[in-house]
């Protein structure tokens, strides 16, 4: 496709001619950006509503003010972060200064998908833009009203030399992928991402992949289970499920379970007080496709709560079961308003649950026990975990956001942005001090070369 290879182009003469390289000039594009975000709030969040029905609240909270607070983090900070650093030179390589600089990668690529429409395509060019780079942009073509949004807005705050934004399918995606970038930083599924892999190995471009997974959620008999219900009922419904590091499904015991369930219904109850689905608080289900896919996850036999749902508006209740390994539920990520709910006897069997799935991006676990607690941080591995909340570990920029294993490589958010789109060249500056010793001919020089280095070492 030629307009795509054509702005590809553009990105990376203009970096040639080093358009974003200057403090200052990363600085007035990332003021910019915040223009942008600012003075278009009101129309990117109706078209999170359109796109998700996503309410006000939650459009300011995890796409908007969510931007706005990282660029200003990173504002303050990049000085301080793009400053070369000295480190120590060994003795035999004296005289020397050593240090490393980070350094812009070149044009990269972000390629975002549907759920966080906007904040997950903002927040990596933030770091992409604080590092130095140029970039285009692919917003996911599932979230159509966020996508066309994005694609007028750009052009209207920034040179296509610095930032091109592509929006399409599939075949635009696979177009974009055949460019050769420096960095091409994804999010969305691991097939996907699996493709986007191969595709940069062409090239020997490094990838960031930010997938989802089944995240799980334990908790713990010793518990105030009136707050845990009331975090995981937010943690989970929020954007009515469709939230990469939402809990997944519930590992308790029976006893917990069933307390769990009624402080769930109560906390319900008080969120949406008219109920959920005359709630403007409560998000729609993204397209049919996934409708669809949602309702194939409820076994009429194990609702707990809700079930309710209505194709025509694509609502889907807080839907709560008592499920088991086997349910259709706990056959691949939910990425909606549907919890399971399995029962184990004891926090041993919910570890060794976890530890027998593929990591996921997030774990959960739930207990007023340090001892528990410590215990779950220790043995499962997942990309992040927050221990007595649900989904707010992400929301800190000095805390890394990322997958390990099938929930994707890589990380960024705060500092790992500005870090994962630098390259830290390493330098070393030599002063003219000669020691003859490591030039040929080397007959009797090793062992002078063994002592100086053990008398050093
Ligand atoms: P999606 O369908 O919007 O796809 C994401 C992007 O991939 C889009 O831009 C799309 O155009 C492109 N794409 C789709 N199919 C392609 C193909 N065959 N070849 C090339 N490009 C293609 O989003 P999705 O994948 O449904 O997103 C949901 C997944 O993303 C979930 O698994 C979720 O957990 C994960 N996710 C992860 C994070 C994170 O930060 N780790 C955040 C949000 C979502």
């Amino acid at each position: 496709m030629q307009f795509i290879e054509d702005k590809h182009q553009r990105l990376k003469l203009a970096f040639g001619q080093r358009i974003n390289h200057s403090y200052q000039t990363r600085c007035h594009n990332l003021l910019k950006l915040k223009s942008l975000i600012v003075d278009n709030e009101d129309a990117i969040l109706e078209a999170l509503n359109k796109d998700l029905g996503k309410s006000q609240f939650e459009g300011v909270i995890s796409e908007t003010l969510f931007l706005i607070n990282e660029i200003d983090f990173t504002l303050k900070r990049l000085k301080k972060w793009m400053k070369k650093r000295r480190v120590s030179t060994p003795f035999l390589q004296f005289p020397a200064r050593s240090y490393v600089i980070p350094e812009p990668l070149g044009t990269v690529l972000i390629i975002s998908p549907w759920n966080y429409p906007f904040q997950l395509l903002i927040s990596p060019l933030i770091g992409a833009l604080a590092a130095g780079n140029t970039a285009m942009l692919k917003p996911s073509e599932v979230a159509p009203n966020v996508s066309s949004l994005v694609s007028e807005l750009i052009p209207k705050y920034f040179s296509e030399d610095l930032i091109a934004v592509v929006e399409g399918g599939i075949p635009e995606t696979q177009a974009i992928l055949d460019l050769p970038f420096q960095h091409i930083f994804y999010t969305g599924n691991g097939t996907v991402g699996r493709i986007v892999m191969e595709k940069a190995s062409k090239h020997l471009c490094p990838v960031t992949l930010e997938l989802g997974g089944k995240s799980p959620c334990y908790v713990d008999e010793d518990n105030d289970l009136e707050v845990v219900a009331r975090r995981i009922v937010w943690g989970k419904f929020f954007n009515a499920g469709q939230t990469c590091v939402a809990p997944d499904y519930i590992l308790s015991t029976e006893r917990v379970r069933d307390i769990l369930i009624k402080n769930m219904e109560k906390a319900l109850n008080q969120f949406f007080p008219k109920g959920v689905k005359a709630s403007s608080d409560y998000g729609r289900i993204i397209n049919e496709h996934h409708f669809e896919r949602l309702e194939s996850y409820i076994d009429p036999s194990e609702i707990a709560l809700g079930g309710e749902s209505d194709r025509s508006s694509l609502f889907i209740s807080p839907t709560i079961l008592k499920s088991t390994g086997g349910s259709p539920s706990m056959k691949e990520e939910i990425f909606g308003p549907v919890l399971p709910m399995l029962t184990i006897n004891s926090q041993k069997e919910a570890i060794e649950f976890i530890k027998q799935r593929p990591h996921p991006l997030a774990a959960y676990a739930f207990s007023r026990n340090s001892r528990i607690l410590d215990e779950f941080e220790n043995e499962v591995s997942s990309g992040g975990m927050c221990l007595n909340d649900s989904l707010v570990h992400l929301s800190s920029e000095t805390l890394p956001f990322g997958g390990v294993g099938e929930s994707g490589m890589g990380s960024y958010h705060g500092k790992r942005s500005f870090e994962i789109f630098s390259h830290y060249k390493s330098v070393m500056r030599r002063g003219f001090f000669d020691l003859p010793v490591r030039y040929p001919p080397y007959e009797g020089k090793l062992g002078l070369i063994r002592k100086l280095l053990s008398f050093l070492g």
